[in-house]
């Protein structure tokens, strides 16, 4: 089945500037509350708007055939239930916003008292975790941020491990800690070992990073037992969106011998309020980098499997009047496609499920200024971020601010994902 596409050229009776992250090309998927007394529900970014809808379904303008009308996925404070319903009710759902959304429909353009109980200023309305997310996994699969963390710990001859170009490598992260945009992360505590020479002490990380992502939601899932193949794996993503991976490299480096990340993770994760649609992105396919060697079978097709996103991220200390930008890449430079990794993710017979979240590993492109870590761009503390103020940094400051955004450009009209930002609050040690 093919994307449902919204032409380029159409436009909404709602006003969108062209370099605005949600024109009527985007609808994008979150959950809201209009106001801090009401019930949550799902709702669609058009413009500075927020369409309800709930309320949309409540006036009957849903088919309601395609919905599933007894699982009343909108009326729901996750967007689980509507990831469940697969792929034909996401296009119903979107080729009836569309239609309802356009310049020449006059159902809501001419309806004031409809408008007001359907639209709500994106201002006024508070956003929420889009989805109950059951499990989270993080990949490594930007062959760029593995070869640079590897050339860094072991030297440029052995940067990639011998795995890494046979498979997209992984490891299950911690889904309770998945946050919302804008919430506030503590600097973690923990175990560190700065002298080689001298044992481990306890306290808040020194060495705070982000790690720049792109992350998918699983819509529907698989049986245990029953692998997802590459060549269906699109059909099983909901849709895109920021992830902002924050990590404690001091407390990464103790523990991650041999079984990985753990504590230097586990402790915040933060997601975009807004879900891009993967239809939404269908202008924007691209070949991702040549695979050499060939990948195995069950890692294929990956034909026009990677996405024309650019990134970037933006670093505010308390200092600065505005946020500043550190790095700049595109999504296009990922090695193992989103299509791969839930086909390696499931091969073994590994169910997945509605509302689990894969985010891509650290994105980063091939220059020094493209880099998706604090890590990288500042060389290990080698070379640290030169700032406006002629401050510097090498790793995050309590109260620093880390801001990221992407877009598709598209021909007069942009799809822009949500904005990931989160403030570093002082650590919360035990007490003494
Ligand atoms: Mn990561």
């Amino acid at each position: 089945m093919s994307a449902y596409l919204i032409p380029a050229a159409d436009a909404s009776f709602i006003d969108v500037p062209a370099d605005h992250p949600f024109p009527i090309q985007h609808l994008p998927y979150g959950v809201f509350r209009p106001r801090t007394d009401a019930e949550p529900r799902v709702g669609v970014a058009i413009g500075d708007q927020v369409v309800d809808l709930a309320a949309l379904a409540n006036e009957g303008l849903f088919d309601h055939e395609a919905l599933a009308p007894d699982v009343h996925p909108f009326r729901a404070d996750t967007l689980n239930a509507f990831m469940a319903l697969g792929q034909p009710a996401w296009r119903a759902t979107r080729s009836t916003l569309h239609h309802l959304l356009r310049e020449d429909t006059p159902t809501l353009r001419d309806n004031a008292s409809l408008r007001t109980r359907v639209l709500h200023p994106q201002d006024d309305v508070s956003m929420l975790l889009p989805a109950a997310v059951g499990d989270y996994t993080d990949f490594y699969s930007s062959r760029e941020h593995a070869t640079n963390i590897g050339t860094m710990f072991r030297g440029p001859e052995n940067a990639l491990k011998p795995n890494w170009l046979h498979l997209p490598v992984g490891y299950h992260g911690r889904a309770s800690s998945v946050i919302v945009s804008e919430t506030p992360v503590h600097r973690p505590c923990g175990q560190r070992k700065p002298d080689d020479d001298a044992p481990p002490t306890y306290g808040a990380s020194q060495l705070l990073d982000f790690e720049l992502e792109m992350g998918f939601y699983v819509g529907t899932g698989n049986a245990l037992g029953t692998p997802i193949r590459a060549a269906d794996a699109e059909s099983h993503i909901f849709g895109l969106s920021l992830v902002n991976d924050w990590s404690a490299r001091d407390i990464q480096k103790w523990e991650y011998v041999p079984l990985g990340p753990f504590l230097g993770k586990s402790f915040a994760t933060t997601v975009s309020p807004w879900i891009t649609p993967l239809d939404a992105l269908e202008p924007f396919r691209t070949d991702g980098p040549d695979q050499d060697p060939e990948p195995l079978d069950y890692l294929q097709p990956n034909d026009h499997a990677n996405f024309d996103i650019k990134l970037e991220v933006q670093l505010q200390t308390p200092e600065l009047d505005t946020p500043y930008t550190i790095s700049q890449t595109n999504f296009n430079y990922m090695y193992w496609s989103m299509r791969q990794q839930l086909a390696h993710h499931t091969v073994n017979g590994c169910n997945v499920r509605p509302g689990d979240l894969m985010a891509s590993g650290t994105i980063s492109g091939p220059t020094e200024d493209s880099y998706g870590s604090m890590l990288e761009l500042a060389w290990r503390g080698t070379k640290p971020i030169q700032l406006p103020d002629g401050s510097e940094r090498s790793f995050l400051h309590d109260g620093d601010r880390v801001v990221m955004r992407g877009w598709a450009q598209g021909d007069g009209f942009r799809i822009g994902l949500g904005t990931v930002s989160g403030t570093v609050q002082p650590a919360q040690p035990l007490d003494a």
